[in-house]
């Protein structure tokens, strides 16, 4: 089976090694300075600007997503959501939960985000802004820097989901002016799924500390005291950190331009041949991170399922009202050329 997913997704064989190893006691020395040298590494890979910090959460993206909301904003805040597909929902589903005030800027599908559209939103009082900066269920990749342009200009702190953004898309932390940014282990880091990092400037440390959160286990004030030291509150998901642990020391050798632009050839490379074979991609600007075909003739869970079937592959179908619209394809984790011009003779054969 040949995973084209968005997570869990094809894993490297270094980190299939790691993973099959014994897993260590954690209070101690050594897995402290393993969890500060991942510090270091991924704030760099970020950009972030100094004296910020990472948290390790054991949790998936989505627990990292109601985290964010929990900590990094209260009840005096306005919220305003960038709401264009289902990670977008998400958020306003978190807020409605947590009885936050927040509107939405909410996008139809097919529809890109501009700066006319945020500029509505200049003057409104508006003080936290929460965007999945690749809204992975249209492939829709959110101009960064606008956004953080729009909130440094309207004194609005910024809280960016990465999930699937991370490493595949360019992000600055500190150009872009985002206070609070975070990912999952299972999308293109390519580890086991159950981590969650996130990463906070020193003016969101401040807002952190002195929020009132009403959770035990989703108060960030403990993480960000422990980690001074290297430790979490709780046993974290050790597997997952020492496999995160290999994967930023290859991967920071590289740096972060390199990994971007490998992950752009991928997705350019399959797209050209897309559009040769007569398909069709959507017109807003797209995520690295995947290509969103757009089936006109409503077949797309059918091809997916005849793609499983029949060849072994396994593409991401699309939930809800996309289902039969649209076919996603992965570009993150340990997949080649030659894994998409497999996938593209079988394409070929069932189209
Ligand atoms: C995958 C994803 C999530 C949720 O991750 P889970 O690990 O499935 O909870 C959140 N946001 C974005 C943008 C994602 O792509």
């Amino acid at each position: 089976m040949k995973l084209f997913t968005v997570g869990p997704v094809e894993m490297y064989s270094d980190t299939l090694n790691v993973a099959s190893k014994q897993l260590p006691y954690f209070r101690t020395k050594e897995f402290s300075d393993i969890v500060l040298d991942i510090q270091e590494k991924f704030l760099k890979l970020l950009k972030a600007p100094q004296e910020s910090k990472l948290i390790l959460l054991t949790a998936s993206g989505t627990g990292a997503m109601e985290c964010a909301v929990m900590n990094g904003t209260c009840s005096k805040d306005k919220i305003l959501i960038i709401n264009g597909g289902g990670f977008g929902r998400r958020f306003c589903e978190i807020c409605r939960i947590h009885h936050l005030n927040y509107e939405c800027l909410n996008l139809k599908f097919g529809e890109s985000l501009n700066e006319d559209k945020l500029m509505k939103f200049s003057g409104k009082g508006i003080t936290k802004l929460l965007v999945n900066v690749h809204e992975t269920s249209t492939g829709q990749l959110y101009d960064l820097q606008m956004i953080g342009n729009f909130c440094k200009e309207n004194n609005i702190s910024l809280i960016v989901d990465a999930v699937s953004s991370f490493l595949v898309d360019y992000i600055d932390m500190e150009k872009m002016n985002v206070d609070m940014i975070f990912t999952g282990s299972q999308k293109a880091l390519a580890l086991s799924p159950g981590l969650a990092c996130i990463a906070i400037n020193p003016k969101m440390e401040r807002f952190i500390m002195e929020n009132n959160v009403e959770s035990l286990y989703f108060d960030l004030k403990p993480y960000l005291v422990n980690m001074k030291r290297g430790q979490t509150p709780f046993t974290p998901a050790v597997g997952v950190i020492l496999e995160l642990k290999d994967r930023l020391d290859n991967l920071y050798n590289y740096g972060i331009d390199f990994i971007v632009a490998e992950h752009k050839n991928k997705a350019d490379y399959f797209r050209n041949e897309i559009i040769k074979l007569g398909l069709t991609l959507p017109n807003y600007p797209l995520s690295n991170g995947l290509t969103p075909i757009i089936f006109t003739n409503g077949k797309a869970y059918e091809t997916f399922l005849e793609i499983k079937e029949k060849y072994d592959m396994m593409l991401t179908p699309n939930g809800g009202e996309l289902a039969d619209k649209v076919l996603r394809v992965g570009h993150m984790g340990n997949l080649t050329k030659e894994d998409y011009d497999n996938l593209i003779k079988c394409l070929k054969e069932v189209l």
